[in-house]
């Protein structure tokens, strides 16, 4: 059987200053199509291939839909894909060209997720919040990290959460190499949601494992803007046994972090900011202690951001 592959590599790991607090960044977006859907997308579509499949459907914020499209691409499957309506015109023409069905639905993410299940005989949907190959090609985050840090990952690791693949696949990825012996003990993880859609962080402060869907407000972290969350009992059972944290922050602290990592050479989708703001905010109080070392994932590339926002760079005295 042939993977089905665009060459995704071993995504670096750099540490940098960020108001000079000494942290790492996983750069996540150096993969094929500018996020690490790749790693999930990579092994659903080589699994498809071998099924014989030759028409698929998929929901998506922009890059899971965009990812979707790549690899479809180069397996030769027919895609089709369904966004949400005011999805970052970046990742529409990405999804297009590679020369997927792009279909805008108006309404939330859970509308596009119902239009894109209900598809004729024949036509596969994908399903990435919850696929189980999906969520094996994540956990490869987890073995490059404990590799690339020589069998000692950091005390925490930041990350965005939305519908939970990347909190899943590192927990998961982790929880694997400790029980084999690779490692000592699994960093913990600070999952991040935007306060603009944040329903686990919701039942994480009630101390609940009932995630009640959310009316979303707007936001430019549109990459976690998940109101309803497939797997969000099962995303709290897991954060719980890692002994991790759930927070949220702002669109202000998010974009304030966006640019400040601008400024330091690293050009990232504000979605991937949420886990910079959140990682600031938990150092802020004392959640992560002084002393303990933090890897943040960045999830997506910057050239994704709206045009707007990055217009708007132009004349902003920064
Ligand atoms: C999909 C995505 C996320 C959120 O990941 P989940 O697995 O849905 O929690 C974060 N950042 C970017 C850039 C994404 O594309």
């Amino acid at each position: 059987m042939q993977n089905v592959s665009l060459g995704e590599v071993m995504t670096p790991i750099r540490n940098v200053h960020f108001r000079g607090w000494r942290v790492s960044l996983k750069l996540e977006y150096v993969l094929p199509t500018g996020s690490y859907k790749d790693r999930g997308i990579a092994v659903c579509m080589t699994h498809l291939k071998a099924l014989g499949v030759k028409k698929i459907s998929e929901d998506s914020s922009g890059n899971a839909g965009a990812s979707t499209a790549a690899y479809a691409a180069a397996a030769g499957i027919q895609a089709g894909i369904y966004v949400p309506e005011g999805t970052s015109p970046a990742k529409l023409g990405q999804i297009a060209v590679y020369g997927a069905e792009l279909n805008e639905v108006a309404g939330t993410r859970s509308v596009s997720a119902k239009r894109a299940q209900d598809v004729p005989e024949g036509c596969r949907y994908i399903g990435h919040s919850w696929n189980p190959f999906f969520a094996c090609g994540i956990k490869t985050i987890a073995y490059e990290i404990a590799e690339q840090t020589n069998w000692s990952p950091p005390d925490w690791i930041a990350t965005p959460l939305g519908g939970g693949s990347l909190v899943l696949g590192l927990i998961d990825g982790f929880e694997e190499l400790l029980s084999a012996g690779y490692i000592q003990k699994s960093p913990r993880i600070l999952a991040v949601q935007s306060e603009a859609c944040a329903p686990i962080y919701r039942a994480w402060i009630r101390d609940s494992y009932d995630v009640k869907p959310v009316t979303p407000q707007s936001t430019y972290a549109e990459g976690v803007a998940l109101p309803s969350p497939a797997r969000g009992s099962q995303i709290l059972e897991s954060i719980r046994r890692n002994n991790g944290i759930v927070a949220a922050v702002n669109d202000e602290d998010l974009l304030s972090s966006w640019k400040n990592m601008a400024h330091l050479g690293y050009l990232i989708e504000p979605t991937s900011a949420v886990a910079v703001a959140g990682a600031w905010q938990a150092r802020q109080r004392n959640q992560i202690g002084q002393g303990e070392d933090v890897l943040i994932v960045l999830t997506g590339n910057g050239l994704k951001t709206k045009p707007a926002l990055l217009e708007g760079m132009i004349s902003s005295k920064l």
